[in-house]
């Protein structure tokens, strides 16, 4: 007990059963090897659990971006809005295609965009939206959906963070024309590396399975330019594993982040995670802010927690718009003052199934004490 009560408590950590190993062995063992029937199926499954009609498996979450925003016929003169809170994939799959970026500021109890700002950023070139469901909550969908089809817009949902979560209780990957998700190892569900790409669309469907595969429509056809982003069955096989266990790794993150709002409640000066009463959370990220009412600054905080064994992250340091790449499409420091608030307050604490519930009693231990000293 002692020992473990010393261990390091990390931010992350891929749960790999005998389940997923079996699985790739027999995948090994099979002779099929790369793309095959167990990716077909993997990708039934997964249709199955977003309640989506159609599912493409890719080999990572920004592959699946790329062919969202492909089959949206995202190109060059275009624009895209997006969330200028989120990981970079969000933003760099829109240059992938040629378009330009837009930003809409967030909100401060979701981390996700501000759908009133969206009207600001309507001009003739805008075709797209990138909503981010950031740290696992659903944006709000109702109004984003609403004003795409005001405006004649698709809608794209990074989904990466959100695998099993809810919107009006609709899973997410089935809200919008298209979803995504990312299979990457510290996700909630995962195959090391790997994405899928959800649809009701069949035309979206079809065009999604060619892209993946350098644009091919018949035996040395090509409609146009596309990549190899094909998932293999080795991967497959370990989502399909994961695929079963996800509601139980959700679940035992949502009793995680319960006993932390519940041990952090009382703690001045930190926000805690906020998830609106219409939708549900994966918690991929438990997110706290650090504020300016806090007892010591962020990089205080986390240095003490890190000292005490508790492993700490920051989800997103910098907003999208202050990286050089990007600013050139004319942003500037200040443009978007939510994003920017957030990225110098935001901590991430250990909120995946490996955590035990002693584990998050010595979280909060040690945060009621670091706040007291
Ligand atoms: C992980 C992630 C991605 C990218 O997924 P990869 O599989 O790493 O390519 C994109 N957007 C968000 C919000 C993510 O968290």
């Amino acid at each position: 007990m002692k020992n473990n009560e010393r261990s390091f408590i990390p931010i992350s950590k891929p749960i790999v059963g005998i389940e997923e190993k079996q699985a790739v062995q027999k995948v090994l063992d099979s002779g099929i090897i790369a793309q095959g029937p167990v990716t077909q199926n993997f990708e039934e499954e997964f249709a199955e659990y977003c309640g989506s009609k159609f599912a493409i498996a890719v080999n990572s979450g920004t592959a699946a971006l790329h062919t969202a925003l492909a089959c949206a016929n995202v190109g060059r003169g275009d624009s895209v809005v997006t969330s200028p809170f989120t990981f970079i994939a969000s933003a760099n799959s829109i240059l992938m295609q040629n378009a330009s970026i837009k930003f809409v500021d967030i909100l401060e109890d979701t981390f996700n965009i501000n759908p009133e700002l969206l009207e600001e950023e309507l001009d003739s070139t805008l075709k797209a939206i990138v909503t981010v469901d950031l740290f696992g909550q659903p944006a709000d969908y109702e109004q984003i959906n609403s004003f795409a089809k005001q405006n004649d817009l698709i809608v794209v949902e990074d989904a990466c963070q959100s695998i099993g979560a809810t919107y009006q209780g609709q899973k997410t990957g089935a809200l919008t024309d298209l979803g995504c998700f990312s299979l990457y190892a510290t996700k909630n569900m995962m195959s090391a590396e790997g994405g899928v790409m959800t649809t009701n669309n069949e035309d979206f469907m079809k065009s999604a399975k060619s892209f993946r595969q350098h644009g091919m429509v018949g035996p040395y056809e090509y409609s146009g330019l596309g990549f190899n982003y094909r998932m293999t069955d080795v991967l497959a096989a370990i989502a399909t594993a994961q695929l079963h266990k996800i509601d139980e790794f959700n679940k035992l993150r949502s009793q995680n982040a319960s006993q932390l709002i519940e041990g952090l409640s009382e703690v001045e000066g930190i926000v805690l995670p906020r998830i609106k009463t219409d939708r549900t959370s994966s918690f991929h990220q438990f997110t706290i802010r650090i504020t300016p009412e806090y007892r010591h600054s962020r990089e205080k905080f986390i240095s003490m927690l890190n000292e005490r064994g508790i492993g700490t992250g920051i989800y997103y340091p910098r907003p999208l718009h202050h990286y050089d790449h990007i600013k050139e499409f004319g942003f500037s420091q200040g443009d978007f003052p939510v994003a920017e608030k957030m990225a110098n307050e935001v901590v991430a604490l250990p909120v995946h199934p490996s955590v035990t519930s002693n584990d998050i009693e010595r979280i909060v231990d040690t945060i009621i004490e670091v706040s007291n000293v």
